[in-house]
Parts: C-alpha cells; structure tokens; sequence
C-alpha cells in the first residue's frame, strides 16, 4: 500500500465501507496512437495501484475510437510498458472498439427515448449556435426530426451513406448549460477510415463522451479516474449512464492533476514529431520521456514508481521538478550497482618507478551497500586517468593531481607527478609519475596525505567502450517546441576506456562508474565487439542552485 492515503483511495475506502461496490474495478484506458510516457506511468500507478490495494482489478483497455491515428505497435507497447512497470491486467486486453455493437445499441436506445437526434448542421453553423461561456447556445432546427427518422438516418450513417461531416448524432441535453460540454454533447460522427481492429465494417465512431462512460460501465468498473481536463464532462458521462436507466451499479468518474514535468513535453502529439521527424533515434531514444525511452536509457521500474508515488496524488495542476525523477533513479541504483572505473578523456600516465604487474583485488560496492562482490583490477606500469584530473596550473580548491601534489589512485597507490609531456602545440599528452610503493589501499604505511582518490584503468588490459552521454533534452524549463531543443543532449564518447572486470564479468547491465554517473548497457546496440553504455543520470544533481 502507498505510503499515503491520497483522495483517491479515501473515496474508494468509504464506498466499500457504505457497500457501494463489493468489488474495486479500475482501468487504465489509454488511447493506442503513441508509445506511452512517465504521465501515462502516473496513471498505470494509480489505476492499477489502487487496484492491487484493495483486491480489485484494472483492466488495460484501448481507448481505439479514433481510426485514423491509432496502430498496433503503440498496443503492444502499451502493453509492454504496464507489464515492465510490474501490473497484471485481467484477463485479455480490452478494446473499445469491442464494444462499437452494444454502444451502437445503445445509442438507438437513446433516440428511441428522444434523448438524441442526427443533427445535419454545417459545422460552422454548429459552432455558432454553441454559444459561449456568457452565452447561451441554440438548439439546431434538425432537433426536432421524429424518433423514426432520426432511426433511419442513424442507420444509414452506420451503413456508410452519408460523406464524412455531413451528419452527426448529438445527445439532447441543454443548450443553455453553464456547462458548455452539456450543450447536446456530439455522440457519433461519421468516419470512413480504415480502423486496425474493426476493419472497414464501421462508418461512425463514438466520441469520447459517448464511448468512455459505456465502455466503463460494460466492464463493471467502480472507478474511472482521469485527469483534471474531463472534469467538465463527469456531467456528461453522469447523464448518459442516468438517462439510459442502466442496472447498477454503475462507475463513478474521478480526476485527479495531469502530471507535468519540467524541461520535458509528453504530449503524444509532440513526442511523435520528434520520432517522425528523426530528431531522436526511435520512441524509445533515451531522451524521451517514453516508458521505453526510461527503460532503454536504465530507469529502473522501481525508480518510476517511487517517483510516482513520491509526488503524491493532487487535485490541482502543477509542475513537478525533473530533479526529482533523477532522485528517484539515483536513490534506488544507489543501493544496488556495482562501482566500477572508467576513463571517459584518457590522459597517459607512466609510473617510472614500477616494474611488472599485480592484480589488485577490489570490492564492486561501498562498505554501506550490504552487497557482495569483488573483482581483480590489473595494474602496471602504464595507466590512464581522466585528463581533467590533472592541473598543470591549478586553480584554488583543486584537490586532484598536480606538479605539487599527490594523489591516491583508487584501489591502487599514491602517485606523484614528476614530468609532464608535451607535444609541439603545447598540449599534455603524458605524465610521468612515481608511486609510492607503502601506500597500497588497505595496507597504506606511506604516511602521506592526500586530498582526494582519482579512478584509472591499466592501458595494457583495459577495454575500449562506447559511452553515450545523455542530457536534457530541452533547454528550457517550459518547452513548447522544437525550438527549444538542447542541441546538446546527447553526447559519444566512441573511445572511453573500462575495467575488464566490466565486460569480461558483466558482474551486471547497471553500474555506478565512479566519480561520473550510473550507466546501463545498451539493450539495443551493445555487442561483444562494441559494448555501447548509456549515461542514466549523473552521481549529483548538477542543476542544483
Ligand atoms: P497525451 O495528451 O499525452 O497524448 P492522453 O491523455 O491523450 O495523453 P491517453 O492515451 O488518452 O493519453 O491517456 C490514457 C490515460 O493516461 C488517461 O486516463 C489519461 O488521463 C492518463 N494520462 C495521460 N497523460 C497523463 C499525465 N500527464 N498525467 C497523468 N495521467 C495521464
Ligand atoms: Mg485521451
Ligand atoms: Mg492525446
């Protein structure tokens, strides 16, 4: 159970206590026209969460009333991803489109009462008569057509008779509603598309206010918990199940706020003009905000729970910091992976001093990470460290190597710069050092202190790796589009150097590279020959003010 007991759970509880439902049933109804992202995650939390708490079920439904944008691929992903996250769904995969027969029924049903009417208003004509938010609406003149050709025109828009606009069935609710959706609310439209389910044997598709209460309904759902912007069509959805006197119970509809994150857009819309318009590798390109994308980069499934769940349940729109989705990752790799060394920009190190070579045995993880594991590191007389760790002119408060002071190499000795190698353009291109040979980690009696330790790998076994370096994928705070792209989002390392231990042990697929960040090896493109590493998230939040 969630830590805290949000709104949600607090309606659930008291209506099983008052004996409303005996039985919890929620759904996650996601329409299948794009790979779902981290808000998509928010409402697979909640949905299946609350599901899981109190012995109910959720059932996954397509959303699939739309046939123009929707595929199955983006089912299959949807899929994927509430599996990935660790939900069950019940039974088989839900469809709207299952249901177009009995929702048609139902729509007859609603003419028979006189509570609809095919409306042949151009659409322009239509939206006048709407009205506005201080004004009322006008009931269009094809309201009053007789239940028998309001039946006749139905059927003929099923059968394909009319062209795409020409008719609509509307609800008959109030024209002068405050509430501009209960303005006879439109309940089909007419549609020549090819839909991925149901083929070519439908003319007219439901819209949301029709489809989504009736769909809810046909499940036995207790619970339809969607997002703030529905709030204004509860009343629409409360007036199709009352007015169709259905046999209770009936489903109740809930919103609770969108999940907005900054420096990250998550509308479908937008995200499919990134992958369409080759600006990110694929949906599942680690920059995205995709449930692929997360997965891909390394996220783990439990990191985007806990962010989830972190963030509690709100009533009102708010923004959420992307600093905290990358606590959530770091918290939980944190306790997990294995440390291992890399050298992203190798400067070469040679120890004058040394002669052969040793194997120096190591621990994968901290002595506060109650994990087991170790591997030999080889040392010799020739390393590399990272090039930023040496200062040749070092500015105040540089704790690493320079002309003047020693460092500990990790694992390993202390070493001291006694030259530094140039070329003719004056760039370092080695440093010649000694060790100290009483100053073995574990067993130092050199007595020399040092002001930091500093991660290598031995040139002669150390292995050559791709690192792919990820960063924001927008530079902006609020982005609206792809103006507002960082142009430095992502960033190839192709000559990065590692441990052996990393790719001859593959001790996991997730590591902390010491002093640089977690990483995760591609699941797409790492190969024996060319081991490619995604940068999951850097060791601290380097946005921090
Ligand atoms: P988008 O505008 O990003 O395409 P959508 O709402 O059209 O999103 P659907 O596929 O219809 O996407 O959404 C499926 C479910 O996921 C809905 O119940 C919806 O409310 C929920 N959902 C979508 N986006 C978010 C979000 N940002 N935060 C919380 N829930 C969301
Ligand atoms: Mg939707
Ligand atoms: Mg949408």
């Amino acid at each position: 159970m969630s830590e805290h007991k949000d709104f949600l759970r607090t309606i659930v509880e008291e209506d099983l206590k008052s004996g409303k439902y005996k039985e919890i049933i929620t759904r996650f109804p996601p329409e299948p026209n794009g790979f779902p992202h981290i808000g998509h995650a928010k409402s697979i939390a909640i949905n299946f969460g609350i599901a899981r708490d109190y012995n109910g079920y959720c059932n996954l439904r397509m959303d699939d009333t739309n046939p123009t944008t929707e595929d199955t691929k983006y089912v299959e992903a949807l899929k994927d991803a509430v599996e990935w996250l660790g939900f069950e769904w019940k039974d088989n995969v839900r469809y709207t489109s299952d249901y177009f027969d009995k929702l048609y029924e139902y729509a007859i049903e609603l003419v028979k009462m006189g509570k609809a009417y095919v409306d042949s208003l151009d659409q322009e004509t239509m939206k006048e008569y709407h009205g506005t938010v201080t004004q009322p609406g006008r009931r269009s003149e094809y309201a009053e057509r007789s239940v028998e050709e309001n039946l006749d025109l139905l059927e003929r828009m099923k059968n394909g008779e009319f062209k795409d606009g020409e008719h609509v069935l509307r609800a008959k609710i109030d024209m002068s509603a405050p509430n501009m959706k209960m303005r006879d609310p439109i309940l089909y439209r007419i549609r020549h598309a090819h839909h991925y389910r149901a083929g070519d044997k439908w003319a007219i598709y439901p819209l949301y206010d029709f489809g989504h209460c009736l769909s809810d309904y046909i499940e036995g759902v207790t619970h339809s918990i969607c997002t703030l912007e529905f709030e204004n069509n509860r009343e629409v959805y409360d007036w199709v199940l009352d007015t169709l006197k259905l046999e209770p119970p009936r489903p109740y509809q809930h919103e609770f706020a969108r999940l907005g994150i900054n420096y990250t857009v998550m509308s479908k819309r937008k995200l499919l003009e990134l992958v369409n318009g080759n600006y990110v590798s694929g949906w599942d390109d680690p920059r995205l905000p995709t449930i692929a994308g997360y997965r891909r980069r390394g996220y783990t499934p439990e990191s985007i729970l806990n962010f989830c769940d972190s963030i509690g349940i709100a009533k009102a729109n708010s923004t959420v910091d992307v600093a905290q989705l990358e606590f959530a990752i770091r918290d939980d790799l944190n306790t997990k992976v294995p440390r291992v060394m890399t050298v992203l920009d190798p400067l070469k190190v040679t120890i004058k001093n040394y002669e052969g070579s040793e194997e120096l045995e190591a621990s994968y993880y901290p002595e506060d990470v109650p994990k087991e594991g170790s591997r030999k590191i080889p040392f010799s007389k020739t390393i590399y460290i990272e090039r930023e760790d040496f200062s040749e002119n070092p500015p105040k408060g540089y704790f690493r190597l320079t002309p003047e002071q020693p460092v500990r190499l990790k694992h390993a000795y202390i070493i001291t710069c006694k030259e530094i190698v140039k070329d003719a353009d004056g760039n370092i291109t080695e440093i010649i050092a000694e060790y100290n040979p009483e100053s073995k980690s574990g067993s130092d009696t050199s007595g020399i202190k040092v002001k930091s330790a500093i991660q290598w790998v031995d040139a002669a076994s150390a292995k050559t790796v791709e690192v792919r370096l990820y960063d924001r994928l927008y530079k902006n705070e609020a982005p609206e589009g792809l103006e507002d792209l960082n142009p430095d989002s992502l960033k190839i390392i192709k000559n990065a150097l590692i441990e052996p231990a990393v790719i001859t042990e593959r001790p996991d697929e997730r590591f902390q590279f010491e002093r640089q960040g977690y990483f995760y090896a591609d699941p797409v493109d790492y190969t024996d020959e060319n081991p490619v590493f995604n940068k999951i998230v850097g060791l601290k939040d380097s946005y921090a003010k």
